[in-house]
């Protein structure tokens, strides 16, 4: 899995940087996850080729997370896009994007399918034979999802000088690789095991975007390979976190170090901090392994 922070910052605009927005290669699927105001400047920034995207993700109906939404829907029919957009969104956002669409008299030139989130409970929103996708519900000053993605089916390593020596033919390996015994061509039956050993570890994602300190979530993302949790304010402002539904850094910290994740990265900074380090040491207090989001920052999974 890789990932890309395009965006990395709270609600208002900060010259050269923009907010909330990543964009995730899970499988050699493109999911974009939040869509802010702007977001294809950043695309072009990244030199990220907008049909890629498969899916695109939208955790609540605040602007910064989803202004941008209707631009590239638009962008995509003049770029004549043929293949299906997946858009996950709450209810709304989905009576927002197709209010516009209709007033606008917007001509698609693909299928945009959307799936509406209403559920204050997790649910599994999508799921192929490579991954999952979950809602993380949480709690924000309207209806907030994060959204956790879980590798499957890694396949084990083929061992290809000795499949060679025993003579199985090359239309067998990709069985090998999933866990199936095959014969060779002499009709002798081969175990998996002999000639494969163990892939990579399924690993796993979990988004969390605006929201109070939540506890609740613990269970969901509970040892995570790496946990994005928003850190709008420093704990000497723990007051207006409270008043404006956000997270402190050290709320992201307690929750990284009780979910027992492995990685944490923060972001959603209010514009308010000049030094960004201090939310570092604010964390780092609580929760070692952990950095800043960045727009532009690539990290792997
Ligand atoms: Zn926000
Ligand atoms: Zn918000």
């Amino acid at each position: 899995m890789k990932l890309k922070i395009l965006g990395s910052q709270g609600a208002l605009p900060k010259r050269g940087m923009y907010s909330t927005s990543q964009i995730l290669n899970i499988k050699n699927k493109y999911i974009l996850i939040d869509c802010p105001e702007g977001i294809q400047f950043q695309l072009k920034n990244f030199k990220i080729k907008f049909s890629k995207i498969d899916f695109i993700l939208i955790s609540h109906a605040h602007g910064d997370h989803y202004f941008g939404l209707i631009g590239l829907i638009s962008t995509y029919s003049l770029l004549r896009r043929k293949n299906k957009l997946k858009l996950f969104c709450p209810r709304v956002v989905s009576e927002i994007i197709n209010a516009q669409i209709k007033i606008s008299s917007m001509f698609l030139s693909y299928e945009l399918e959307i799936i509406e989130l209403n559920s204050e409970k997790s649910e599994t929103i999508y799921e192929s034979n490579d991954f999952s996708i979950f809602t993380i519900p949480l709690r924000h000053s309207i209806y907030s999802n994060g959204f956790l993605f879980q590798e499957k089916n890694n396949k084990r390593k083929l061992n290809l000088d000795l499949a060679q020596k025993l003579n199985i033919n090359k239309v067998y390996y990709n069985k090998l690789t999933q866990g199936e015994n095959v014969f060779n061509e002499n009709g002798e039956e081969i175990d998996y095991r002999e000639v494969t050993s163990k892939g990579l570890k399924n690993k796993s994602y979990a988004f969390c975007s605006d929201t109070r300190y939540f506890p609740n979530i613990i269970k969901k993302i509970s040892k995570v390979d790496l946990l994005y949790h928003e850190s709008t304010f420093l704990e000497k402002d723990k007051e207006k976190a409270k008043l404006t539904w956000h997270s402190t850094a050290k709320d992201a910290a307690k929750i990284a170090r009780d979910a027992k994740v492995d990685k944490l990265i923060i972001g959603h900074f209010s514009s308010r901090y000049e030094n960004l380090d201090l939310f570092v040491n604010e964390v780092k207090q609580i929760f070692q392994n952990v950095e800043l989001a960045f727009d532009g920052k690539d990290i792997d999974i």
